[in-house]
């Protein structure tokens, strides 16, 4: 396996069209802490346009220049990893736009890579605290209730109506983990019992309440 194809092995990434070249590794510093970059290359021929949709035909669209994106990884040994991924950028004769390189491992204007997203939805359902999650995943904790948030919204089908009034507990269950219930506050009946507090479960939770209620 090449040096490339092994540290893209190592950092679950999967796009062909990022290089990267050896002694790619660097130690240094973010924020006051020490990490490790990893600079790679991001660079392919676009099929066309994506401003104007022209074919790319006889460098109707051309390479020109590149911009450099720091995105976070999930955490390699014991520091925050970052890619420093030099983006190809793109010039069209057809409608004189200019683009960036696309890459699957990262959303646009997001510079926090999709697998870490995923390691953050991971650790929410372990009863982890936020600040806890955050400081595994080298992101802020506003970082970390966007990605929770966003993830429960893929359990709302429709709305109809959870009770106007809601109480809830948390109480001791088997060995000593703590247990959460939300309770129609002026039924008394019970809607849910949880064997996990986190803020994922409870928001799945309610929004099944409003699926089946
Ligand atoms: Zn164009």
């Amino acid at each position: 396996m090449s040096c490339s194809n092994s540290i893209k092995s190592l950092l679950d990434i999967q796009d062909v069209n990022i290089i990267f070249d050896e002694n790619c590794v660097k130690e240094g510093t973010y924020k006051g802490k020490r990490c490790k970059y990893i600079l790679g290359k991001l660079t392919y021929t676009p099929t066309h346009c994506v401003k104007c949709g022209v074919k790319n035909t006889d460098f109707t669209v051309y390479k020109n220049g590149t911009q450099l994106s720091r995105i976070t990884l999930p955490i390699t040994g014991i520091n925050p990893t970052y890619l420093l991924l030099q983006k190809q950028r793109f010039m069209c004769q057809s409608c004189q736009s200019s683009f960036t390189a696309k890459t699957p491992i990262v959303q646009r204007n997001c510079f926090i890579s999709q697998n870490v997203k995923a390691q953050v939805i991971l650790k929410s359902a372990e009863a982890q605290s936020l600040t806890s999650i955050a400081r595994d995943c080298s992101v802020s904790p506003a970082s970390v209730q966007r990605q929770i948030n966003q993830a429960a919204k893929q359990f709302i089908p429709h709305y109809k109506a959870l009770p106007k009034h809601l109480s809830f507990d948390e109480f001791k269950y088997a060995k000593g983990e703590m247990a959460f219930e939300s309770i129609n506050a002026e039924s008394g009946d019970i809607l849910d019992i949880l064997d996990r507090r986190d803020n994922l479960t409870i928001k799945k939770s309610l929004y099944c309440e409003l699926q089946f209620d």
